[in-house]
């Protein structure tokens, strides 16, 4: 049996790994296809599939767009991404701009509460232009102002606490658009943890293709449930580890197999769209 994770980071966004090490692990996890989506980037896609196309692994190019709906945050994956399209190039250097900026805003709130960090430190740590929160956090152990990722996020940068800042998103209508444009599917990511049920007829009438069905913080009935609003919506099924690399405990790539058939499934839909766009069936 083939299986394949869908839904992994690199040191691109807020990984550890490079995309060549991820390609490496997701082989030691016998894993015949790998996505990677990266937080609001798609700049590891060519790397990875290099890496893949080396040791014959399957690779879809992807990405993981922050996005809002009526004030709530959610995720987008876009699957099989035209990685030099104009337009996500375009608005991918926005999402970065407004991330960058956060850390900025971020840093200057720790430090107005006595904490000695220095944006340097955290830009020097990400190397990266998709920065984000776990690399405040990283730097923040590594300066020895917090013992431990937890403690950072708990103390400062969760939602509600004194360093969070929201970021300024892009709405969940337009990343689906931004993605279709792109010439990707798009699906929404873990809906288990943003509390987002309501909001995926909106998302379905705006041509979303698919749900993440199987996700690490998903329970099963978690995915039972999103199983079945798949087939309510007609939605293609999509999973996978959000792997992070070693941010975070044992790396989190091999612990959810998503079976080889979803991916085939997302395949014939996408060249039945091609062929006729207007008939097409999940
Ligand atoms: P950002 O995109 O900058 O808001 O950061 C979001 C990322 O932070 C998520 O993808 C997670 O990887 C990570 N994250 C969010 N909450 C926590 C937490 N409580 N502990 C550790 N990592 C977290
Ligand atoms: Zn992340
Ligand atoms: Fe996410
Ligand atoms: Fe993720």
């Amino acid at each position: 049996m083939k299986f394949a994770d869908l839904h992994l980071h690199t040191n691109f966004s807020d990984g550890t790994w490079t995309p060549e090490e991820l390609v490496l692990q997701a082989q030691k996890g016998g894993l015949s296809c790998i996505a990677v989506t990266d937080h609001d980037t798609v700049e590891a896609c060519e790397r990875a599939a290099a890496a893949c196309a080396a040791v014959k692994m399957e690779f879809i190019p992807g990405a993981e767009l922050t996005a809002e709906y009526e004030d709530t945050e959610l995720h987008v994956l876009g699957y099989f991404l035209d990685a030099r399209n104009k337009k996500l190039l375009a608005e991918i250097a926005k999402f970065q701009a407004v991330r960058q900026n956060r850390i900025h805003e971020m840093v200057a709130r720790i430090n107005e509460l006595g904490v000695p960090l220095k944006a340097e430190s955290v830009f020097a740590l990400a190397n990266c232009k998709s920065p984000g929160r776990p690399h405040v956090a990283r730097a923040m152990v590594k300066a020895g102002l917090v013992k431990s990722l937890d403690e950072a996020f708990e103390r400062f940068l969760k939602k509600g606490r004194p360093a969070w800042v929201p970021k300024s998103k892009i709405s969940a209508l337009e990343a689906v658009e931004l993605v279709h444009h792109a010439g990707g599917l798009a699906v929404m990511a873990h809906p288990g943890l943003n509390r987002t049920d309501s909001i995926i007829p909106a998302l379905v009438s705006a041509g979303l293709d698919g749900i993440e069905c199987f996700h690490t913080k998903h329970s099963t009935a978690m995915s039972e449930r999103y199983l079945e609003i798949a087939d309510k919506y007609h939605l293609l099924v999509t999973g996978g580890s959000d792997c992070h690399g070693f941010s975070k405990g044992k790396p989190l790539i091999g612990t959810v197999k998503l079976p080889y058939e979803h991916v085939q499934k997302m395949k014939e839909y996408r060249s039945k769209e091609t062929a006729a766009p207007s008939i097409a069936t999940k």
